[in-house]
């Protein structure tokens, strides 16, 4: 265990060396306060502030702290909890990382092998093949590029935006460590939530309690009251532009829209005033579905439907990146609000009030 696996634990020899020194977690998450409080750490910062606090001074304590920390978002087991942290542990590596590169070797003070180089990390993720330098920066094969700018916001990400040139695109050095910051997070993400053995969820129910607590805090959902067409996923993107088509739709599918919409905020009268152009949805069935659906003629609220069932159904159309990583098209939608500004989401309202008035 090094001070190099220390400050960058998602690496392949980090994980190795945890494993070759015999570790038991379970030993550790009982016997180790401190690697559980750095642990603890990591993923509060990562949900309060997206990055994951100042390093232990124990390389030790560091470094445990990473499995620990994944261990903890998988008890919690929430898909905003596994997002926000990957985000959280991206950003700093990528901190990290940038310094490591722009570090000149002869001011560099002590401790150089605990930095890494782009072209480690392009090894480490497998795209050395991928990534070739050029005289501008460097060309990323076209596959490469989509796969890893998919899930990063911004026009200029999009493909159509971009110079293809025989397959590869064209980026600057800047531009390349945002893939590899999104590498990295793609990398944390990866498998989580873990499925954790009992003798150490046991151990872990106080620091599990006060991350759940931070997470209550931030109030989440406020924002999935926030009503933003743009961002909604593409299964029920699809399904509102089927009822605006005037096309007639199944009744999982009108249950899957019309309880998505209702999940989100919208009223019983808003959700009659998008389906009138559909003349079949009659205004008294949608007002009877949509009365039920939010409760109020039932005993029950219900909810959208899980990805698995939409899939069964043939619901499922057009599946992108984020798709991955959740199950519910309600996290998906939860998960783009939260990765929007606060800034784009009043344009978006404004927007909104303006085509309503
Ligand atoms: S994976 Fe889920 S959220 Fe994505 S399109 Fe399919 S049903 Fe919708």
């Amino acid at each position: 265990m090094d001070a190099r696996h220390a400050r960058y634990p998602f690496l392949a020899s980090a994980r190795t060396a945890v494993q070759e020194a015999g570790v038991d977690l379970a030993d550790v998450v009982q016997n180790d306060d401190a690697v559980v409080e750095r642990a603890l750490e990591r993923v509060t910062t990562a949900v309060t502030d997206r990055e994951i606090g100042e390093a232990a001074h124990s390389t030790r304590v560091e470094l445990l702290s990473y499995p620990v920390a994944r261990v903890i978002v998988s008890l919690v087991d929430e898909n905003i909890l596994v997002r926000r942290y990957a985000q959280g542990e991206a950003n700093t590596a990528y901190e990290r990382f940038r310094d490591d590169f722009t570090t000149d070797d002869d001011l560099a003070s002590v401790g150089g092998d605990e930095r890494v180089s782009r072209d480690d990390l392009l090894r480490e993720f497998d795209l050395r093949d991928h990534v070739t330098p050029t005289e501008e920066g460097f060309d990323v094969g076209v596959a490469t590029y989509l796969l890893l700018s998919s899930s990063i916001r911004g026009e200029d990400w999009r493909l159509v935006n971009r110079r293809l040139d025989d397959g590869r695109v064209p980026v600057s050095g800047l531009e390349l460590d945002d893939l590899l910051r999104q590498a990295v997070e793609d990398r944390v993400a990866d498998g989580l939530p873990l499925s954790v053995p009992d003798a150490i969820g046991s151990e872990l129910g106080e620091a599990v309690s006060e991350v759940k607590t931070v997470l209550s805090e931030l109030d989440l959902t406020r924002d999935i009251d926030t009503v933003v067409p743009e961002l909604f996923p593409p299964c029920m993107t699809n399904l509102l532009e089927r009822v605006q088509r005037g096309d007639h739709l199944p009744h999982h599918s009108r249950f899957a829209i019309t309880a998505f919409l209702a999940n989100i905020g919208l009223s019983t009268d808003e959700i009659v005033q998008i389906y009138e152009v559909n003349p079949g949805f009659g205004e008294e069935m949608t007002r009877y579905q949509t009365d039920h659906i939010q409760g109020e003629s039932s005993p029950t609220e219900y909810t959208a439907p899980a990805c698995a069932t939409m899939k069964s159904y043939g619901d499922c159309v057009n599946p992108d990146a984020l798709c991955d990583h959740i199950s519910h098209p309600l996290s998906y939608y939860e998960a783009k609000l939260d990765d929007a500004d606060e800034d784009e989401l009043d344009d978006w309202r404004d927007q909104n009030d303006q085509s309503e008035a």
